[in-house]
């Protein structure tokens, strides 16, 4: 393997996962952090903050269809409207689910994942059983994350870059006509702007 410290590649990577656990350590040892604050703080980035901006720009193409052309037309530059730019989603592209069609995302290489609109990817993601099935067996992928892709529906997966990450925009669940893009937000999960969840449902009230 190259061994280039070239930002992205798995050995940058997993230097800067040692570095990182090396500071937790010596923190952790000289009782300045609590590692417990540590695992909210990325559950926080991972869960939390992060995939809420994404979610944003989800409602906001569900609710304005110009938005929505643009956000399909140019990303980056759509994305950055609502204030979400920067490192790792320099060069963003938008893949639309529709009723023929779903995407999936995954980073075959190492883990590229669009930082400014879904925050810190999951284990999961990183992990070298989902980014070699996700290619070879997106449907099987799928199904272990409870997401069965009907026979009619094609499945395409991005593979992401460095250069290039990708944000899945999932159709807009059937009885929410009355719900305002805030409301809307909160359908968004994660997942579903990964690709490895389908169907969003309206929330019951
Ligand atoms: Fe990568």
């Amino acid at each position: 393997m190259n061994m280039d410290a070239k930002s992205g590649s798995p050995a940058a990577q997993s230097d800067a996962a040692l570095r990182i656990r090396a500071i937790e350590e010596i923190l952790t040892e000289k009782g300045l952090i609590d590692p417990k604050a540590v695992d909210l703080l990325v559950d926080t980035f991972e869960n939390q903050i992060g995939p809420r901006n994404g979610a944003k720009v989800v409602a906001k193409a569900w609710t304005d269809s110009e938005y929505k052309q643009r956000l399909l037309s140019d990303a980056t530059a759509a994305i950055a409207e609502l204030g979400f730019s920067g490192l790792q989603g320099e060069n963003m592209v938008v893949v639309e689910n529709t009723d023929r069609l779903h995407n999936v995302i995954v980073c075959t290489l190492c883990s590229c994942y669009p930082w400014p609109t879904l925050g810190l990817p999951p284990v999961w993601y990183k992990s070298a059983a989902y980014r070699a099935r996700a290619i070879s067996d997106p449907r099987g992928v799928l199904r272990e994350f409870g997401t069965e892709i009907p026979e009619g529906v094609e499945v395409r997966v991005w593979d992401t870059t460095a250069e290039l990450r990708y944000l899945v925009l999932p159709q807009r669940p059937a009885g929410t006509e009355t719900m305002n893009e805030e409301e809307l937000t909160e359908l968004v999960s994660r997942d579903s702007m990964i690709g490895v969840t389908r169907e969003l449902t309206a929330k019951q009230p």
